[in-house]
C-alpha cells in the first residue's frame, strides 16, 4: 500500500480509525491478536539442543571424554561410565544455569522496550511499543526511536535520521502532505516515519500503517546487527586464564607421564595419572559460575531500580570514581513550580504546591488578582501559547504530560484562571523547538485579525542578548544598559534562591512565511521573567556522602544558570568550600589541556551544552578517572557513549540515550546510581571470592598429586574423585559465594583500579598459599593412612578424598573476606551454609552408600577417623599466615 499518496480521509477509511479518537480498546485488542506483536523477530534463537551441546565444546571436557573413551577401551568400564556421568551432570547444570542467565537477559530487553503515546478512545495513553497495531494514532517526539511505520498527519519542525534504512546520515525534513507520485523511494517519502529511525528534532503525530515484520525495517531485518552477547572483560580474562591452565596442565601431564614411564611404571597407569593431573588443574565449573553470578547480580540490580543494558557495566561500576550527574530530575525532584514572576516594575510571588493549579499571587505580600495586571496577564497568556505541556488530574493527583519546566508555567497560568481554551482566537502557525544547545524556543502566532508575532522563551542570559526593547505597561521602551542591568539583577536574585529562570520576549512580524529562525529570534521585546523552584530529592545528600566515603566524586552537570546550580549544589552538600564552579562560556574559552588541569577541583558545571559534556567526560578520563555519566536528551548520546558507564533515565530519557547507555535508572534517581555502584562492587568482590575458592582448591589438588608422584607413592586420588570434587561438591559453595552479602566496608574503600588483575590485592598469594596447605594436609592424611595400612590403597584414598573435600569446605568460609575468617559471622550467608551442608551430605553418600563405593573407589570409614580428618582439614583455614598485599 502506498500510504504516502493518500490523504487523511482515505487513510482513516482504509484503516478504520479516527485521527481525533484513535481506536477503541477492543479494536486495538482484536488487531493485536490478528497482527501479532510489533517486534522484529529475533535472529534465530539459539536452540536448546545447541546450548546443551555447547557445554561440551570446552577443550578440557573433550580431553576428558577422550581419556574416558581410552580407559573404557582398556577395560575400565566403571571409571569410564562414572566420568561420563559426572561430565553429563555438569553439562546439564551448566545448561540450566546458562538458560536461566539467558532468560534474565532477555527479560532485560523487554524492560527496555520503548513506551509510545497512543490515542485510544479519545484519550492519550502510554503503551508498550510491542502493542502497537495499524490504525493506532501515535505521537512522535524528539529523541524517540520510531516504533512502527507511521504516516504523518501533523508535524512540527520534524526531522528524522533514517540512516539505518537509507544510509543517509543527514536527518530528513518531514512533512504531512500527501505526495502525488508513484514509486517514491523510502528516503523521499517525506510524510512517512519509519520504524527504527531516530527523531532528531521537533514532534509530530500520525497513524500507524505497518507493524513488526511488515515494516520497512522488518523486511530488511536480516541486515540488523546481531544481538549476540559480548563477553565482559572479566569473562575474557578468565577465558585467557583457562587457556593458560590448559597448556600448563598438558605440559605437566606429559612431563609426569614421561617421568613415570622412565621410572618403570606401566604406561596405562601413567596415562591415567596424567589425566587426573589435568583434571585437577582445570577449574571446570568456573566459567558457568561467573556467568550465573553476573546474571544474578543483574537481577538484584533490577530490584534496586537499575537496569543493566550491557553486562560489562556491572564490572565497570565497581571501578567508577566520578559520577557526572544531571541536575534536573536526578538530583532534584523535577517537580517544577513557579515561585516568582517579574514583569517590568512588578515582582509577584506565587503560592501553591507541585502541579496543583491552585495558588495565590502576591504583590508586596498582599494577595492580588493576577488578571488585573495587564502585563502579567499578557505574559501568562503568551506562555500558554509557547508551551506544550498539559496538566493531568488523576483523582486530585496532578501530573504533567510533557516538559516539567513548561508544565510549571502552564500551572501558573491556570492559577490565574487562564487556559488554552480562552485563547481560541490565537493560532500557533510555526514552532522553533527547544533544545539544550539553543536554550530557547519560539512560536509564531497569528491572532484573529491575521496579525503575526513571535513569542520566545528561554534562558535569560541567552534571550537578553537578543533583546532590543522592553514592554513597560503600555509603553515599548528601548532596552538600555541600565534596564538590562536591572533585569540581570532580578535574575540574580532569583537564581541565588536556587530558582531556575525563564525569560519571555515577543516581537511583531510581517506576513512572510520564510523568515529565518535567527531573524525571528532577534530584536525582541522583553515582557517578563519567571523563577521556578525544583527542590532537591530527599535522600540525594546522603547518597552523595556515601559515594564520597567510597572515594567516588559526584559532579553536577546542568543546563541551568551558575547561581541556580551552585545554590542547589550547596543544599546537597555536593560542593565543598574550596570546590570550583565552571560555566559553559568558560569551558568554551578553554582548550582541552586547560580543562584537564582545572577539572580535579570542579564540582559544578553550569549552562553547559551537550557538546561540553563530551569534553568533560574526556577531561576526567585523561585525569585517570573511570567516569559514570548521566544524560536524557538526544544530544547527550555521544557523551554517554564516550563515558565508561553511560547512564540514561528510564522515565524522562529518550530512546536514543537509552540505547547508547549501559545502565538505565528506572526511577531517574541519583541514589539508584549509588546502589548500582554498591552492587557492582559487591558482584566483583563475590566473583573474586569464588575464583579464590575454586583456584585454591585446584592448586591443592595438583600439589597433592605432584608431591605423591615425586615421592614415588601411589596416587592419592583417582580421576573420578577429583572430577567429583571439582564439579559437584565445589559447585554449590562457589555459587553461594556469588550470592554473598557485601562486607560492611564495601562503600568505605576507594574504587578498584580498573587495570588491576583479578588476582591483585593479595588474592594470588592467598590462592597459592592456602592451596599449598590444602595439598599438604591431604597428602599427610593419605600418607598416615597408607603407612598404617599399605595393602589397602582404597582406604587411604578415601581418607585423602574426604580430607580434600572437608578442607575445601572449611576454607570456603575464609574466602568471604579479605580479612581473617573470624571477621565475618560464619552463618551470615545462609546459602553458603546450605551449600556446604549439602556438599557434606553428597560426600557422605559417596563414601557410605555401598552401590556407589566401587564407582568412586571409596570404602566405609570408622567414625574415629573423622577426628583426624576434621583436625587436618581445619589447618589450612585456621593456621595464621603472614598477610601480603601485592
Ligand atoms: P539538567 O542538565 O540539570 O538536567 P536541563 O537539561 O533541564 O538541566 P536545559 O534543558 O539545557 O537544562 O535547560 C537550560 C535552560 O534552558 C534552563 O535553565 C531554562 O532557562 C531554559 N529552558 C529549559 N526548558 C525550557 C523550555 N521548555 N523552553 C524554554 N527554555 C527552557
Amino acid at each position: 500500500m502506498k500510504w504516502y499518496t493518500k490523504n487523511q480521509a482515505e487513510i482513516e477509511e482504509k484503516l478504520q480509525t479516527d485521527m481525533r479518537f484513535g481506536l477503541t480498546e477492543k479494536q486495538a485488542y482484536n488487531r493485536l491478536q490478528q497482527q501479532g506483536e510489533n517486534t522484529i523477530a529475533d535472529q534465530e534463537k539459539i536452540s536448546r539442543f545447541y546450548l546443551f551441546v555447547q557445554q561440551f565444546k570446552d577443550f578440557m571436557v573433550l580431553v576428558l571424554l577422550g581419556a574416558t573413551l581410552i580407559s573404557g577401551l582398556l577395560g575400565e568400564y566403571i571409571d569410564a561410565i562414572a566420568i561420563m556421568a559426572i561430565v553429563l551432570l555438569n553439562g546439564l547444570l551448566g545448561f540450566f544455569q546458562e538458560q536461566k542467565a539467558e532468560k534474565s537477559l532477555s527479560k532485560l530487553k523487554e524492560l527496555s522496550a520503548p513506551v509510545v503515546t497512543v490515542l485510544q478512545e479519545g484519550v492519550w495513553v502510554n503503551k508498550s511499543s510491542r502493542e502497537l497495531v495499524s490504525g493506532d494514532i501515535v505521537k512522535i517526539r524528539t529523541g524517540d526511536r520510531v516504533s512502527a511505520d507511521v504516516r504523518l498527519l501533523e508535524i512540527n519542525s520534524l526531522e528524522i535520521e533514517e540512516s539505518v534504512l537509507t544510509g543517509e546520515s543527514i536527518p530528513a525534513v518531514k512533512d504531512d502532505k500527501p505526495i502525488h507520485k508513484e514509486n517514491v523511494e523510502l528516503g523521499d517519502q517525506q510524510n512517512m516515519a519509519f520504524s527504527g529511525t531516530l527523531v532528531t528534532r521537533g514532534s509530530g503525530m500520525g497513524v500507524v500503517v505497518a507493524t513488526g515484520m511488515s515494516t520497512a525495517m522488518g523486511q530488511i531485518a536480516s541486515m540488523l546487527s546481531s544481538t549476540e552477547r559480548m563477553p565482559t572483560p572479566l569473562e575474557r580474562k578468565l577465558e585467557e586464564l583457562g587457556k593458560i591452565l590448559i597448556v600448563t596442565a598438558i605440559l605437566l601431564t606429559v612431563a609426569v607421564a614421561l617421568l613415570g614411564i622412565y621410572q618403570g611404571h606401566p604406561i596405562y597407569e601413567m596415562f591415567l595419572a596424567g589425566v587426573s593431573l589435568a583434571v585437577a588443574a582445570i577449574p571446570e565449573g568456573l566459567p558457568a559460575i561467573v556467568t550465573v553470578a553476573l546474571s544474578l547480580g543483574v537481577q538484584r540490580m533490577i530490584k534496586r531500580k537499575a537496569v543493566v543494558r550491557k553486562l560489562s557495566a556491572v564490572e565497570t561500576l565497581g571501578a567508577a570514581s566520578v559520577i557526572c550527574s544531571d541536575k534536573t530530575g536526578t538530583l532534584t525532584q523535577n517537580q517544577m513550580t513557579v515561585r516568582q514572576i517579574y514583569v517590568p516594575k512588578k515582582h509577584f510571588f506565587v503560592t501553591g504546591k507541585g502541579y496543583n493549579p491552585k495558588g495565590k499571587f502576591l504583590l508586596n505580600r498582599k494577595r492580588v488578582d493576577p488578571l488585573h495586571s495587564e502585563s502579567l496577564s499578557h505574559l501568562l497568556r503568551y506562555i500558554l501559547l509557547c508551551s506544550h505541556a498539559e496538566i493531568m488530574n488523576n483523582k486530585g493527583n496532578y501530573q504533567i504530560d510533557g516538559d516539567p519546566t513548561e508544565g510549571a508555567l502552564v500551572v501558573a497560568a491556570e492559577k490565574a484562571g487562564l487556559s488554552r481554551h480562552s485563547l481560541q482566537g490565537m493560532k500557533v502557525i510555526r514552532e522553533i523547538p527547544f533544545d539544550s544547545s539553543r536554550k530557547r524556543m519560539s512560536v509564531v502566532v497569528e491572532d484573529e485579525k491575521g496579525k503575526r508575532f513571535v513569542i520566545t522563551k528561554g534562558a535569560p542570559d541567552v534571550l537578553l542578548k537578543r533583546t532590543s526593547w522592553i514592554q513597560d505597561g503600555k509603553e515599548k521602551l528601548p532596552f538600555t544598559p541600565k534596564k538590562e542591568k536591572h533585569i540581570q539583577h532580578m535574575m540574580q536574585r532569583m537564581t541565588n534562591e536556587a530558582l531556575r529562570t525563564i525569560a519571555v520576549c515577543v516581537k511583531e512580524i510581517g506576513a512572510s512565511k520564510n523568515d529565518q529562525d535567527f531573524q525571528l529570534e532577534s530584536d525582541l521585546t522583553f515582557i517578563g521573567l519567571f523563577g521556578l523552584m525544583d527542590p532537591p530529592r530527599e535522600d540525594v545528600g546522603e547518597a552523595i556522602n556515601i559515594c564520597r566515603d567510597a572515594g567516588v566524586k559526584t559532579v553536577m552537570i546542568t543546563g541551568d544558570h551558575v547561581n541556580t546550580a551552585q545554590a542547589i549544589a550547596r543544599q546537597l552538600q555536593l560542593l565543598p568550600p574550596n570546590g570550583k564552579v565552571l560555566d559553559g562560556y568558560q569551558i568554551s574559552a578553554m582548550n582541552d589541556e586547560e580543562l584537564e588541569a582545572l577539572i580535579p577541583d570542579v564540582y559544578v558545571f553550569a549552562r553547559v551544552t551537550p557538546e561540553h559534556k563530551l569534553r568533560i567526560v574526556k577531561a576526567f578520563q585523561n585525569n585517570g578517572h573511570v567516569v559514570a555519566m548521566t544524560g536524557d536528551g538526544v544530544n547527550d548520546a555521544p557523551a554517554i557513549k564516550a563515558s565508561d558507564i553511560g547512564i540514561s533515565m528510564g522515565k524522562s530519557g529518550t530512546d536514543v540515550t537509552k540505547e547508547a547507555s549501559s545502565l538505565v535508572l528506572m526511577d531517574d534517581h541519583f541514589a539508584t546510581i549509588k546502589s548500582a555502584i554498591e552492587e557492582g562492587r559487591n558482584i566483583y568482590e563475590n566473583i573474586r571470592k569464588f575464583i579464590r575458592y575454586l583456584l585454591a582448591s585446584n592448586v591443592g589438588e595438583i600439589l597433592v598429586m605432584l608431591f605423591a608422584m615425586m615421592l614415588a607413592m601411589p596416587l592419592p586420588l583417582v580421576p573420578v574423585q577429583i572430577l567429583w570434587v571439582n564439579l559437584v561438591t565445589d559447585g554449590l559453595p562457589a555459587l553461594a559465594l556469588g550470592l554473598d552479602q557485601p562486607e560492611r566496608d564495601v562503600m568505605k574503600r576507594p574504587p578498584r583500579n580498573q587495570k588491576e588483575s583479578v588476582f591483585s590485592r593479595g588474592l594470588g598469594y592467598k590462592i597459592v598459599s592456602r592451596g599449598f596447605l590444602i595439598g599438604l594436609v591431604t597428602l599427610l592424611a593419605f600418607m598416615f593412612a597408607y603407612q598404617k595400612n599399605p595393602d589397602h590403597l582404597e582406604y587411604a584414598q578415601t581418607i585423602a578424598f574426604t580430607t580434600l573435600v572437608m578442607s575445601q569446605l572449611i576454607h570456603v568460609f575464609d574466602c568471604r573476606s579479605d580479612n581473617s575468617v573470624f571477621s565475618r559471622n560464619p552463618i551470615g550467608n545462609l546459602y553458603l551454609v546450605g551449600a556446604v551442608l549439602s556438599s557434606v551430605l553428597l560426600l557422605l553418600v559417596v563414601v557410605y552408600y555401598e552401590p556407589l563405593q566401587p564407582i568412586f573407589h571409596t570404602v566405609e570409614l570408622p567414625l574415629t577417623e573423622w577426628i583426624y580428618i576434621l583436625a587436618l582439614s581445619a589447618i589450612p583455614t585456621l593456621i595464621w599466615m603472614p598477610s601480603r598485599k601485592e
